[in-house]
């Protein structure tokens, strides 16, 4: 089922879930054993995120380095035909623009719709580890609107080559994310709301926003965005605290701010478990006062910790 049919049909604010693939070598098992516990809160649907290859210099027995690509947690697609055979529960993979050709977007996009998957979360991706700036692939998608735009195509029956006849369509429905905090990359939040209203224009269903930390943020980046047209659901993402290294660590890699009440708090805190204690408390007041809002999902980064979001969202419901 789309993400959006599960918003029209709710009486109250969802609840979803993302996580990540496990890292290679690690069985299906290790990733049901991250979900199991949070499987009670009947999550409406789980996202799974898209990890690109990356070049790495292994060190080889005479002491010279050889360059390697290496895909440290394959297998978004079928993870999530994985979890939907396994819990009755719909995914949503993440997509990029990093590393992907259109052909082989389109071929991914074609093997989603054989394994009966209804959405997808379609974004360009970041810069590969080993580039200072994102740069698409030959013959990929150089923003997300560009790889949204296929989608689009494809849902209307338009494939690559212009001479299939009697197509069948896809129906994915399509996310895209929005950044309460600005993207890092664009120059004024102006642009960057008009360049989210291009997605949205272009077809996206709703917006999954960046995790944030102050509520304040999301209400205005909500309020802004309704003021320049753009009415889809926006699903605010939600992650909990539990070391003192994210009170570095989290800006640095996902260029937001954390609040000046929280970052006093948890600077206060003599070990990592008192820092879990804080962070799960402010989780627990966000989720709160979002859902007292009316959010209509609240998304939760469950990432190495799904314990501390079961602890919340068995509180908030
Ligand atoms: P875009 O919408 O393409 O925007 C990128 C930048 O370009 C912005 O600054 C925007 O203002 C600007 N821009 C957009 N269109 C144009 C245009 N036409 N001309 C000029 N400028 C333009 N990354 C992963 O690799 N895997 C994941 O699974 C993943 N999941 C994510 C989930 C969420 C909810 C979020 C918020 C992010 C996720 N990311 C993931 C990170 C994301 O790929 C990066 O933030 C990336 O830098 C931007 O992606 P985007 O889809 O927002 O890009």
């Amino acid at each position: 089922m789309k993400v959006t049919d599960h918003i029209k049909q709710a009486k109250d604010t969802l609840i979803s879930f993302e996580i990540l693939p496990p890292l290679k070598g690690k069985g299906i098992q290790s990733l049901y054993q991250h979900l199991d516990p949070l499987m009670e809160f009947k999550p409406s649907f789980i996202n799974v995120t898209y990890h690109r290859s990356e070049h790495m210099f292994k060190k080889n027995a005479d002491g010279s380095f050889q360059k390697v690509v290496v895909r440290k947690r394959p297998g978004t697609e079928s993870i999530c035909a994985s979890i939907m055979n396994h819990y009755s529960v719909d995914t949503v993979p993440h997509l990029i623009c990093g590393g992907f050709s259109i052909n082989e977007t389109e071929d991914a996009l074609i093997n989603l719709n054989y394994l009966g998957i209804d959405n997808v979360l379609v974004l360009r991706g970041d810069a590969a580890k080993n580039e200072t700036a994102f740069l698409p692939e030959p013959g990929g998608h150089r923003y997300a609107s560009d790889l949204l735009k296929q989608v689009v195509d494809l849902n209307a029956g338009v494939y690559l080559e212009e001479d299939l006849k009697n197509t069948s369509q896809t129906k994915f429905c399509i996310g895209v994310a929005g950044y309460p905090e600005k993207h890092f990359e664009a120059p004024n939040m102006e642009s960057d709301l008009q360049y989210l209203k291009n997605k949205i224009d272009l077809g996206a269903d709703y917006i999954i926003t960046q995790m944030f930390f102050d509520n304040e943020k999301y209400f205005a980046f909500v309020k802004a965005c309704r003021d320049i047209g753009i009415q889809v659901p926006i699903i605010p993402g939600l992650k909990p605290i539990y070391t003192k290294k994210q009170l570095t660590m989290l800006p640095k890699v996902f260029h937001i701010d954390l609040p000046t009440a929280l970052s006093k708090e948890i600077m206060k805190c003599e070990t990592d478990a008192d820092v879990e204690k804080v962070g799960t408390e402010w989780l627990l007041q966000q989720s709160r006062e979002l859902k007292k809002a009316g959010v209509p999902v609240l998304h939760y980064y469950t990432l190495g910790r799904p314990q501390i979001v079961g602890e919340v969202v068995r509180q908030i419901l």
